[in-house]
C-alpha cells in the first residue's frame, strides 16, 4: 500500500436481514487529511465508521488500517466515563494505550484543550462543549495515525464547534493524521475537509472538493 495511504476501504458492504446499511463503499484517506462523510439520517456513515473500528463485522469487502493501536475514535454519542474525573479519564485511556511519559502527556492536553480548572472535575457534570474537548483530547493521547470523528460537533454551540474544527484541523496539518469526519453539516464539511464523500443509502453518491462539488451539480 502507497505510505501515505492511512486507511483503504474496499467494496465494504454491511446486511441486516435483506437489506443494505452499506451498500459497496470504496475509498481511501491519505495522512494529513480530512475526509468528510456527509449525507442524510441513515445513509451508512456511523455503519461504515463502525466497521472501521472494527466493533461491527463487515458483510463483505475489505478495510485496511494501521495497527489499531494507532487509531483513535471520538463521538457525540459515546462520552467518556462520567463518573471519573477529567484527569482520571485521561490517565485511564492513556494507560489503555500504553501511552509513554503519561503524566507529561496528560498536562500536555490538559493545556492544549483548555481543561486544567476542570482537570478534577466528574466529566459528567461538564458541559456538552467542555466534554466534546475531554473526548478529543482523549482521542489524540495515543497520537493516532487515523483519527475517526463522528458528528464531533453535533451538541456544541458555534463557538464551541468553531473551536473543536481548528483543532482538528491543526491535529491534521501538525501530527499529518487522517482523519474522517462525519457530518450533516455541508458548511462544516466546508470549513474542516479537504474532500468529502457524499453517503446515500449506504453509497458513494459523489466525491470531491467540498468548496466547489456543490457548484459542479
Ligand atoms: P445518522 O446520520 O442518522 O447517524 P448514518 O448515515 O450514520 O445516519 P447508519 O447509522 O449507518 O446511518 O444506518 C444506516 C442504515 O442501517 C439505517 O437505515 C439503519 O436503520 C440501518 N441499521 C443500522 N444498524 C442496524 C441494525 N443493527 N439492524 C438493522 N438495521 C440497522
Amino acid at each position: 500500500m502507497d505510505s501515505s495511504i492511512v486507511l483503504r476501504v474496499k467494496d465494504l458492504v454491511k446486511e441486516y436481514g435483506g437489506t443494505k446499511a452499506v451498500a459497496g463503499v470504496s475509498f481511501e484517506v491519505r495522512a494529513g487529511e480530512i475526509v468528510g462523510l456527509l449525507g442524510p439520517n441513515g445513509a451508512g456513515k456511523t455503519t461504515t465508521i463502525n466497521m472501521i473500528l472494527g466493533v461491527l463485522e463487515q458483510t463483505s469487502g475489505t478495510i485496511e488500517i494501521p495497527d489499531k493501536a494507532q487509531m483513535n475514535f471520538a463521538a457525540v454519542y459515546s462520552n467518556v466515563p462520567g463518573n471519573l474525573t477529567v484527569r482520571q479519564n485521561l490517565k485511564v485511556f492513556g494507560l489503555l494505550y500504553g501511552v509513554r511519559n503519561l503524566k507529561a502527556r496528560i498536562e500536555t492536553l490538559l493545556t492544549e484543550f483548555s481543561l486544567e480548572q476542570f482537570a478534577n472535575t466528574r466529566a459528567g457534570v461538564l458541559s456538552s462543549g467542555e466534554q466534546t474537548r475531554v473526548a478529543l483530547a482523549k482521542a489524540i493521547i495515543n497520537e493516532p495515525k487515523l483519527l475517526l470523528l463522528d458528528e464531533p460537533t453535533a451538541s456544541l454551540d458555534p463557538s464551541a464547534a468553531h473551536i473543536i474544527r481548528d483543532k482538528v484541523k491543526e491535529i491534521a496539518k501538525q501530527k499529518q493524521a487522517a482523519i474522517l469526519w462525519t457530518s450533516h453539516n455541508m458548511h462544516e464539511v466546508e470549513a474542516v475537509c479537504d474532500r468529502v464523500l457524499l453517503f446515500s443509502h449506504g453509497k458513494i453518491l459523489l466525491e470531491g472538493d467540498p468548496r466547489t462539488l456543490p457548484a459542479q451539480y
